[in-house]
């Protein structure tokens, strides 16, 4: 078994842990042609922390993010978010799930262009039929800087701002976890910068977790520890990282 210290599922005590994989192995394909993406990986996400996710290309990264976010199922092990069990939810039971307990940051925002800010934050609460806690919503776009532009469009807003929206849409359900794929991947290094203060300043403030999978170290080093993969499985561990070390971390795993 694959195991790792910090974020380790056997170094913590389980309910210190947001998220965690128990030997998961995630094969894609058959015979011949078979890839594993995840080679028999137990580690854990600890409660309230901000931690980062890093490996060359092709090291199970975004395989790694959607088992713990519930959009792909392991081929073995099991998957849970605290003390639910994933990969032993039904489909419609498995949606709930994704819908309340986690936020998705994506690379590329994915708003709704034809919807208000208002309306892109609040739709996953309106689809489900929720109603929206208005005192929370004005905290959250508070939070992400938002306030006096819920009537704006997308498209009238920058880069940095729409991926501001994005997470306020992800927080906006009081989600268990944040995960975040490449989130300042589309974004100049100066407004990525903001955007990785903010997920700094969410967890600290209000103890949210966040797991981001990024390849740039100055992204990594905002988190409190970065993970790495290679080959599908677990590589190391930095607590407290410089984006010095993480790099130097990065170019012994084989990237260049
Ligand atoms: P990373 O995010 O670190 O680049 P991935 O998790 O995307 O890594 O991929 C890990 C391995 O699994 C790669 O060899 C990739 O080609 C393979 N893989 C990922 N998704 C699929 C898929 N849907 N079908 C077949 N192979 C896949």
């Amino acid at each position: 078994m694959t195991t790792v210290g910090y974020a380790s599922a056997n170094a913590v005590d389980s309910g210190t842990l947001a998220m965690r994989l128990e030997s998961v192995t995630r094969t894609y394909g058959t015979g011949d042609t078979a890839v594993t993406a995840l080679r028999d990986v137990t580690l854990g996400v600890p409660r309230g922390s901000f931690t980062a996710v890093m490996g060359p290309s092709g090291s199970g990264k975004s395989t790694f993010l959607h088992a713990l976010a519930g959009l792909d199922r392991p081929t073995s092990g099991r998957v849970y978010l605290g003390e639910t069990e994933l990969s032993g939810l039904k489909e419609s039971a498995l949606t709930a799930v994704r819908r309340e307990r986690i936020g998705y940051v994506f690379q590329a925002y994915n708003l709704m262009s034809a919807l208000s800010v208002r309306q892109n934050i609040t739709l996953v609460p309106r689809l489900a039929g929720k109603p929206v806690d208005e005192e929370w919503l004005r905290e959250v776009v508070d939070r992400v800087g938002m306030s006096g532009r819920l009537e704006r469009r997308p498209h009238e807003l920058s880069g940095g701002q729409q991926q501001r929206v994005a997470i306020a849409r992800a927080l906006v359900t009081r989600p268990d976890a944040l995960l975040a794929d490449e989130p300042t991947g589309a974004l100049d290094t100066r407004t990525g910068q903001e955007v990785l203060k903010l997920f700094r300043q969410i967890v600290d403030e209000t103890g949210q977790t966040v797991l981001m999978v990024t390849h740039d170290p100055v992204a990594a080093s905002y988190a409190d520890s970065v993970v790495f993969l290679a080959d599908g499985r677990p590589a190391g561990e930095l607590v407290r990282p410089t984006a010095e070390r993480i790099a130097d971390r990065m170019t012994h795993l084989g990237n260049r």
